[in-house]
């Protein structure tokens, strides 16, 4: 059994595994930034660890298997090592997945971690489910690549639908004051961060610890100097208020993107769901975004394959997908997750047909994304560099291929010397890469630093 007491952490060693969103991958950033000032080094590749975090997702059975997976991965690799469990997925304590040195820390602990395995190495705790739902929120800022950081400004959710675990794994709706938040954003321009990315269980439910409004959060954010480009990762339609859609519009850095979950395009699937909208304010929503900013890119989230979409919901659900004037969509298959209230619906689909949904709104989304970036062919637009590839250029070689996005996030790939990354360059967009769903493009005029 491994000892500890105060002050053992320094010097040890540390390797981290996150699976799943850019908030979890947020949160792993600061349960590791923690761990160094507790004195904690990374261990390098190969080398033994003594601590080995996981943050795990559980948002489908896939996603729980691939938690497991990596838990007793890192077992087997560290066998010595204490196996610290954080995130969404439930690991089974009898007998301990990651054998007798591990620990389970749910979302209201998660900002206690150095301090949970000073105290508790080598016993198995668990704490109850729901003990997120006080209030607590855990600040979180990562590093993405080079010039993107990722923001947590929210954490929980309130809502419910029927098929989704999240509300259980991390509790109520909580979030980062204002100043806080912004404190972080200097933070991350002072470190280079070019482009924040604003990341949330339910963004857009913003407010509900701190009485503040997400529309004033975004108007402090967008005062930050050095940072020059915001994204909202995704909003709920129907706290997409015309407010905040008019404020991007007119604002300095929130660029003309966004990303909408709809989850199904028939009213009875929505039901089902308990989705907090129908059809017809989904498109109202979109229609109000492009009438204020008629270039957004707006990506959607879709579940096929819901327990009651039947063929024909489904083809309800496709007709209104072709129709609305939406850049892409992002499909998921419905997975049957325990403890949610979707298990009572009768009229499961099977996987195969599952299968074929996905397919075809894959399909519709393609074409939907080879519109949109066809209608910007030719024009000059403003480019974040964010990497370039090689990394250095290989002997003999005068140029390298350097991505990044659009404001109205279109990937891009352009040959340079390279030399750019971090800078915002214009770039004429040109030819479809069909391999890799970017434009090819050429640099034209001055570069903005
Ligand atoms: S809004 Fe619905 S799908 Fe999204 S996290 Fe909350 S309960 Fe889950």
């Amino acid at each position: 059994m491994y000892l500890c007491s105060v002050n053992t952490l320094k010097g040890k060693k540390a390797v981290y595994h996150t699976l799943g969103c850019k908030l979890n991958f947020a949160e792993t950033s600061t349960i590791q930034k923690q761990l160094e000032a507790a004195g904690v080094e990374t261990a390098k590749n190969g080398e033994a660890a003594d601590i080995c975090i996981v943050n795990t997702c559980s948002v489908t059975e896939v996603a729980d298997s691939k938690s497991r997976q990596a838990i007793s991965k890192l077992h087997r690799k560290h066998p010595d090592a204490v196996i610290v469990v954080t995130g969404c997925y439930r690991p089974p304590l009898t007998p301990p997945l990651g054998g007798e040195n591990s620990l389970f820390v749910d979302a209201k602990h998660k900002g206690d971690i150095p301090k949970l395995i000073e105290e508790t190495m080598g016993a198995q705790i668990s704490l109850p489910l729901g003990e997120g739902r006080d209030g607590s929120f855990s600040p979180a800022c990562a590093r993405g690549e080079r010039t993107r950081f990722f923001l947590k400004v929210q954490d929980g959710c309130d809502y419910f639908c029927t098929y989704c675990t999240i509300p259980f794994a991390r509790g109520r709706s909580r979030n980062g004051s204002i100043a806080s938040l912004v404190r972080q954003a200097e933070e991350a321009a002072q470190q280079g961060g070019k482009e924040i990315v604003l990341t949330g269980v339910n963004t857009g439910d913003f407010g509900k610890t701190t009485g503040e409004r997400f529309i004033d959060l975004l108007q402090a954010l967008d005062k930050v100097e050095g940072i020059k480009r915001y994204r909202i990762s995704s909003i709920e339609p129907n706290l997409l208020t015309e407010d905040i859609i008019r404020f991007c519009a007119e604002s300095r850095a929130f660029m003309p993107h966004f990303h909408i979950p709809l989850q199904s395009g028939s009213d009875e699937v929505l039901r089902l769901m308990r989705r907090r909208y129908d059809t017809k304010f989904f498109r109202e929503k979109v229609e109000e975004v492009l009438r204020y900013i008629p270039d957004a890119f707006i990506g959607v989230d879709v579940i096929v394959g819901m327990r009651g979409e039947t063929d024909a919901l489904f083809a309800e659900s496709l007709n209104f997908m072709q129709a609305l004037p939406v850049s892409q969509y992002h499909v998921f298959s419905y997975s049957e997750r325990p403890g949610t209230k979707a298990l009572q619906i009768p009229g499961k689909v099977s996987p195969e047909q599952k299968h074929e949904r996905s397919q075809q709104v894959l399909k519709l989304s393609d074409e939907k994304l080879h519109t949109y970036y066809n209608i910007y062919k030719g024009q000059t637009r403003p480019v974040l560099i964010e990497k370039a590839s090689p990394k250095t250029p290989l002997r003999g070689e005068k140029s390298r291929v350097l991505h990044g996005f659009t404001d109205n996030y279109i990937r891009v790939e352009v040959s340079h010397m390279g030399g750019l990354e971090g800078s915002i360059v214009p770039i004429r967009l040109g030819e479809w890469n069909e391999a890799r769903d970017k434009l090819t493009g050429e640099i034209n005029c001055q570069i903005v630093k």
